[in-house]
C-alpha cells in the first residue's frame, strides 16, 4: 500500500518535470482536424477487420467446409483446390461442432469470402486465404500475463475466503496441491490461518481471461507458523521448477504423501492391529490403506524403476518401485496395472488403478513403504527433500528471492477492494 503510493507519487513528479521541460522548448500547438480522423483499424487474427465484411459463426451439426464455402458463394472446383492446398496445414474434416469460425468477405455487393479462420481452441487459430492464390497457416493469439497480489484470513474455509474477495479457487488448489502439499494439511486449516500470494493471471488477446497461470510466491501462516514459498527454476532445460523457502529449502519432498489424489486413509500402518474377525489376534498392518473408488488412478509417489508388476495371493495385482538404494514402495489390490517391470516412472505418473484384487473388503490401495528392506510407516518418516538446491544456484536464488520477499511482506491483510495497484505494477510481460 505504502510502496504503491510512493511509486505513483514518484511517477507523477517525473512526469510533471519532463512535461514542463518539453513545453518550454516546443511551443507549437497541435491541432486535430476531426473531419480527417480515420476510423481506427481493428486488428484480429492479423487482419484489419475494417477492410472486410466480417461474418462470425460456429460450426453447426451437418456443416462441412464445403457447405460453409458454398453458402458463401465459393463454387466447387475452387473448394477442391482449397482443401488440397490447405491439407498439409489443416485437415478440414476436423472441424468440430460448436467451434467458432470467421469469414472475411469482400466489401462489395458480392461479399465473396476471401479468408476462412477457424478456432480449434481459445489460443490457436487456422487461417485459409483464398482470394487469389491459396495458402493456409496456423497461428496463436497474443497471450498477456498480468501479475496480481492476494491475501486473506481464513474464517471457515479457504475457498470461502477466496470467493468472498472474488478470487479464483485455483489459488487454493495450487497452494494445497503444488506448493504446500508436504508442509501444510489443507484439510486441517484453522480459523486465523492466513495467506498472501503473488500470482500471474493469463489473458488471451488482451481481453479474454484464461484463469490463474501460476503462483510466483506465497506466504502461508498455519497455526502461527509462517512458511514462505518462492518459485524457482533449478533446471530450465528440463523445465524443473520447484518452490523454495526463504532459506532455500525445497518445499517438495521426494515422495508424495498419497498415491491417490482424493483418497481417504482408511487404515494406518499399525504393528499392533487386532481384528475381531481373527478373534482379536494381533494382525500387524504394515501398509497404509487409502480408500478410493474402483478405477481411481494410482500414482508413483516418487521417481524410480518398476521392479515388480504382477499378481500374487493376498496382494492381488500390484506394482513395486525401487526409488534408490534406501527406498522402495509397493501398491496393492489394483484392478489393473499401467506399467511393466523395468519401466522408469516419475513422481505422479499413473502406474495402475484402484481395485479389489487379493485380500480386501472394499476398494482401496494398500500402500507399502520400504526403507532398507523393512516396511515402515511413511507418515512417521522424515522424508528426504526432493532435490536440494545446489550451492551455485543457492546464491542466485537468494538474490532473486529478496525483493520478492519484500513485496510479499508489503502485502497487507486488508480486503482486496481496499487495495490499489498501479498499471505498471500489474503488467509484467507480454508474450507473442
Ligand atoms: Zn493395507
Amino acid at each position: 500500500m505504502q510502496l504503491s503510493k510512493i511509486g505513483i507519487l514518484l511517477l507523477t513528479i517525473v512526469c510533471l518535470w519532463s512535461c514542463k521541460s518539453e513545453k518550454s522548448e516546443d511551443l507549437e500547438i497541435e491541432t486535430v482536424d476531426l473531419a480527417v480522423v480515420e476510423e481506427q483499424p481493428r486488428y484480429e487474427f492479423g487482419f484489419n477487420l475494417n477492410a472486410y465484411v466480417v461474418k462470425r459463426d460456429t460450426i453447426r451439426k451437418g456443416d462441412t467446409f464445403g457447405i460453409i464455402m458454398e453458402r458463401n458463394k465459393i463454387g466447387y472446383p475452387k473448394i477442391f483446390q482449397i482443401v488440397e492446398k490447405a491439407k498439409d496445414t489443416f485437415n478440414i474434416a476436423k472441424l468440430q461442432v460448436g467451434k467458432p469460425y470467421t469469414l472475411l468477405c469482400s466489401q462489395d455487393s458480392l461479399e465473396m469470402a476471401q479468408s476462412f479462420i477457424y478456432q480449434p481452441n481459445k489460443e490457436e487459430y487456422v487461417v485459409i486465404n483464398f482470394k487469389d492464390s491459396i495458402h493456409a497457416y496456423t497461428s496463436r493469439k497474443p497471450i498477456k500475463y498480468v501479475e496480481r497480489m492476494a491475501s486473506g484470513i481464513i474464517q471457515n474455509s479457504i475457498s470461502e475466503t477466496l470467493e468472498g474477495q472474488g478470487l479464483s479457487p485455483k489459488l487454493a488448489f495450487i497452494m494445497a496441491d503444488d506448493i504446500y502439499a508436504w508442509t501444510i494439511d489443507f484439510r486441517r486449516l484453522q480459523p486465523g490461518d492466513r495467506f498472501k500470494a503473488i500470482y500471474v493471471d493469463k489473458y488471451i488477446d488482451d481481453t479474454i481471461y484464461a484463469g490463474v497461470h501460476k503462483i510466483k510466491a506465497a506466504y502461508f501462516e498455519h497455526k502461527n507458523e509462517p512458511i514462505y514459498a518462492f518459485e524457482f527454476a533449478t533446471d530450465s532445460v528440463k523445465g524443473i521448477v520447484d518452490y523454495f523457502t526463504d532459506e532455500a529449502k525445497n518445499l517438495r519432498r521426494a515422495f508424495l504423501k498419497s498415491p491417490v489424489k482424493f483418497g481417504r486413509v482408511s487404515s494406518r500402518y499399525n504393528l499392533n492391529r487386532r481384528i475381531a474377525y481373527y478373534g482379536y489376534k494381533r494382525r500387524p498392518h504394515k501398509g497404509t490403506d487409502f480408500a478410493a473408488p474402483v478405477g481411481t488412478p494410482i500414482m508413483a509417489t516418487a521417481n524410480g524403476t518398476v521392479t515388480e508388476s504382477t499378481r500374487r495371493g493376498g496382494n492381488g495385482k500390484y506394482v513395486k518401485i525401487r526409488h534408490n538404494a534406501t527406498y522402495s514402495t509397493q501398491y496393492l489390490h489394483m484392478s489393473r496395472q499401467a506399467v511393466k517391470k523395468g519401466e522408469f516412472v516419475k513422481q505422479g505418473d499413473v502406474i495402475g488403478y484402484v481395485g479389489m484384487t487379493g485380500n480386501t473388503g472394499g476398494p482401496h490401495v494398500c500402500y507399502r513403504f520400504w526403507k532398507n528392506g523393512r516396511q515402515v510407516d511413511p507418515f512417521k518418516q522424515k522424508l528426504p527433500e526432493a532435490k536440494p538446491i545446489s550451492d551455485s544456484l543457492k546464491a542466485e536464488f537468494l538474490t532473486y528471492m529478496k525483493p520478492i520477499k519484500l513485496q510479499l511482506d508489503a502485502i497487507e491483510f486488508t480486503p482486496w477492494e481496499e487495495r490499489e495497484l498501479s498499471e505498471d505494477q500489474l503488467e509484467i510481460r507480454t508474450a507473442k
